[in-house]
């Protein structure tokens, strides 16, 4: 079965080594949470949890396979006996569809692999489109989620809402330059703990003109009104502050990211957190990831590469 990839034993030693497990099949890395002296919470890393993954129903081709000259022995496709993940075998059979590749002839399950070697190879990535994945993010700042919603094609995102959340679900992220340097890293606690009193004491201000009779701040229904106090009160709020998200891409698109993205150029933060999505997208499908090669950088960050970019 050549389902794992060359360098599988360093993906899963990586996976560990960042905290990443695995439940139901769902690969995850979560991120503690910190608190400043002054009980602010914050956090250092991105938490990446895959929340959803393709299941194929390949059994459910049968009827249309039965339908073909019995000669072409179309059926045997349903006993392939290599299984393959859920998001491959969706791709593939996507892909065997286009050529009713069906038959004893067709790629088995077992060159899954070399199968999608030569579709990305080609830049014949469109059947990478069927499969989608959407995870849960956290542990990420405002500024890198600005960055992340650039990618349009093929993303759905669900943003945490600043007009619509209080200050009671306030966190920050602490960026990976600030946390070695017993300097910048006070500092950054102290910007917290302002940032989250200033918040506090505009709402409340705000709060006040409002009950007041304030007519910019006038609202005839509670949720509006407590929009238009969060949404006034937010502008304070800087780049470091946690911005947690839904996001949902399929296999093209996800790939595409994590190239830009995973760069060793690419900025530290979003660098983080898209090598952390690569890790959990590889271990649920080593296959539709199987070009890509991950190594660590001097400074024991992590870079995410392959020969077949923009499949
Ligand atoms: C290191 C780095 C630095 C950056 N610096 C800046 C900056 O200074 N300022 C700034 O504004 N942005 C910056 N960006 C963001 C960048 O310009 C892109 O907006 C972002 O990376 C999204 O990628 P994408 O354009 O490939 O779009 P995606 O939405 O990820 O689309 C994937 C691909 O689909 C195709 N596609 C998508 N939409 C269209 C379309 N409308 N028409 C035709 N083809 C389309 C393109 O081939 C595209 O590459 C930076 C990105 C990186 C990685």
């Amino acid at each position: 079965m050549k389902t794992e990839r060359p360098e599988a034993r360093h993906v899963s030693e990586l996976f560990e080594k960042f905290g990443g497990s695995v439940a139901d099949g769902f690969p995850a890395i979560h991120a503690p949470t910190f608190r400043t002296q002054n009980g602010t919470p914050y956090l250092k890393a991105p938490g990446v949890v895959m929340l959803a993954r393709p299941q194929t129903n390949v059994a459910g081709l049968a009827g249309f396979l039965e339908g073909f000259d019995p000669e072409l022995k179309f059926p045997e496709y349903l006993e392939d006996p290599t299984p393959l993940p859920g998001s491959s075998q969706l791709c593939k059979t996507a892909g065997q569809t286009c050529y009713m590749s069906f038959g004893p002839r067709r790629t088995k399950n077992e060159n899954a692999a070399a199968y999608f070697e030569r579709l990305t190879s080609a830049g014949h990535g469109s059947v990478l489109e069927h499969a989608n994945f959407s995870f849960l993010l956290y542990g990420i700042s405002r500024s890198v989620t600005h960055e992340l919603v650039r990618h349009r094609a093929g993303m759905g995102f669900s943003q945490v809402s600043q007009r619509y959340v209080s200050g009671t679900v306030l966190r920050f992220v602490e960026r990976p330059e600030y946390q070695e340097d017993e300097k910048l890293h006070r500092l950054f606690e102290e910007r917290a703990d302002r940032a989250a009193k200033e918040y506090q004491e505009m709402a409340d201000s705000l709060l006040e003109r409002q009950e007041g009779g304030s007519a910019m701040l006038s609202a005839d229904y509670k949720t509006d009104a407590r929009k238009k106090v969060q949404q006034t009160a937010r502008s304070l709020l800087p780049n470091e502050t946690e911005a947690p998200m839904v996001l949902t891409g399929n296999v093209r698109a996800l790939r595409h990211i994590i190239e830009m993205r995973a760069d060793a150029h690419a900025e530290s933060e979003i660098r983080n957190l898209a090598v952390r999505l690569f890790l959990c997208l590889v271990t649920a499908d080593p296959i539709l990831f199987g070009d890509y090669e991950i190594s660590e950088l001097p400074d024991g960050t992590c870079t995410v590469t392959t020969e077949y970019r923009k499949a």
